[in-house]
């Protein structure tokens, strides 16, 4: 086995704190990774606090991971020590179902082996995430980071940036479209900068003010506090796709009057509690309300490379280790601007 450090939740109302793990050794597909930086998504914040249920203890979070490979096993193709790499959401599937087949692993019906919170296919031995030092992921599962993006804003592309992309692109968004993405948070600022590189008008719906400078930055042209009734009246029935990140219960019906007739608003954030919805905005205009989970592996490569070509990563700011449990706090405030990121040089 190989010694690696982490940090990890004892209980869902427990603070992080170091935590020894040990990974497999290197079997013949596997990739031995040096993880240099992990980011903090929310889903991390949901499950060590057991916000979904189900959480298992003790848990290392982390699944927005990129590193450099340290050792290959002998069948890896593709990969050298030395090269950058990243890890998402999942680590293995059972690749034998539709949706395995068709490349859309998230979706696997035998189950896929999350990076954390999940069980290897031996299911007894609980997975641990990338707030640690090294981990060992089978080659079919491990991403090429582009070499014009720097590793530590690489690392929220991961999961923030291939849940925004898949979305975008299952439901076609294109040159000259309008767009909405709800909540300008670590998956939100990525939705901006995604659907703005492939030609969309965005819009972003922010709860204050606070963040229009940079959402311009980022590429929105157009930026919504609270959504006022006269805001209501000037956008209903004017955006072709709205992404929904937002993580707590609102008020949906007032979102979906602002989509156009036919089209659809995609859920991606998860909160706590259900929002309330009146089927009048849906039936009014065969509206949609739809839901996506994170991508394949084929549509994260897709996704990296797009954000290669356009030459942008996420806005990070970068802590070390120690500081996780104020970052988590900040996360939840609203604070993060906008995603953190840690440094795991910080506990080698
Ligand atoms: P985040 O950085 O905390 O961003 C969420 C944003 O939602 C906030 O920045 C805020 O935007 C807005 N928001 C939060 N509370 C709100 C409230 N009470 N009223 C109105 N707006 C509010 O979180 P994230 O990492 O982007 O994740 C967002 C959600 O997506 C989480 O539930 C996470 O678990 C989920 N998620 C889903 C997937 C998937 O595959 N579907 C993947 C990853 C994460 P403003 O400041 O602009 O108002
Ligand atoms: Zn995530
Ligand atoms: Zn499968």
């Amino acid at each position: 086995m190989i010694d690696a450090k982490g940090y990890a939740a004892p209980g869902a109302k427990k603070a992080l704190g170091p935590f020894a793990l040990q990974r497999r050794e290197v079997g013949e597909n596997d990739v031995l990774i040096d993880i240099q930086y992990c980011g903090i998504c929310h889903s991390d914040i949901h499950q060590a606090r057991d916000e979904w249920g189900g959480s298992i203890f003790p848990m290392v979070p982390g699944h927005e991971i990129v590193g450099k490979v340290e050792k290959i096993g002998a069948a890896v193709k593709g990969f050298q020590p030395g090269d950058a790499v990243g890890v998402g959401c999942f680590v293995d599937s059972c690749r034998d179902c539709d949706p395995c087949r068709e490349g859309i692993e998230q979706y696997c019906e035998g189950g896929t082996v999350l990076t954390y919170n999940g069980m290897e296919k031996d299911g007894k031995t609980p997975t641990y995430g990338g707030y640690s030092t090294k981990i060992v992921v089978d080659q079919n599962y491990v991403l090429r980071i582009p070499k014009n993006i720097l590793l530590d804003s690489a690392a929220p592309l991961l999961c923030a940036g291939i849940t925004l992309y898949s979305p975008l692109k299952h439901w076609k968004a294109a040159k000259g479209q309008k767009v909405g993405i709800m909540g300008l948070g670590g998956l939100g600022h990525m939705g901006v900068r995604i659907a703005s590189a492939m030609g969309c008008e965005v819009t972003v719906f922010s709860s204050s003010d606070r963040k229009r400078d940079d959402a311009m930055k980022l590429g929105a042209a157009n930026y919504v506090t609270g959504l006022s009734d006269s805001d209501q009246k000037k956008l209903a029935g004017t955006l072709d796709l709205i992404i929904n990140t937002i993580a707590a219960p609102i008020d949906l019906g007032a979102y979906l009057n602002l989509l156009k007739r036919d089209r659809t608003m995609v859920l991606v954030g998860v909160p706590e509690k259900p929002s309330a919805l009146s089927a009048f905005p849906l039936i009014l205009r065969r509206r949609r309300l739809a839901g996506s989970l994170i991508g394949g592996i084929a549509e994260t490569q897709e996704m990296l490379d797009f954000c290669g070509e356009h030459g942008f990563g996420s806005m990070v700011e970068v802590i070390p280790m120690e500081k996780v449990n104020e970052a988590y706090d900040n996360v939840v405030a609203g604070k993060v601007r906008y995603r953190y990121v840690i440094d795991l040089q910080s506990i080698k």
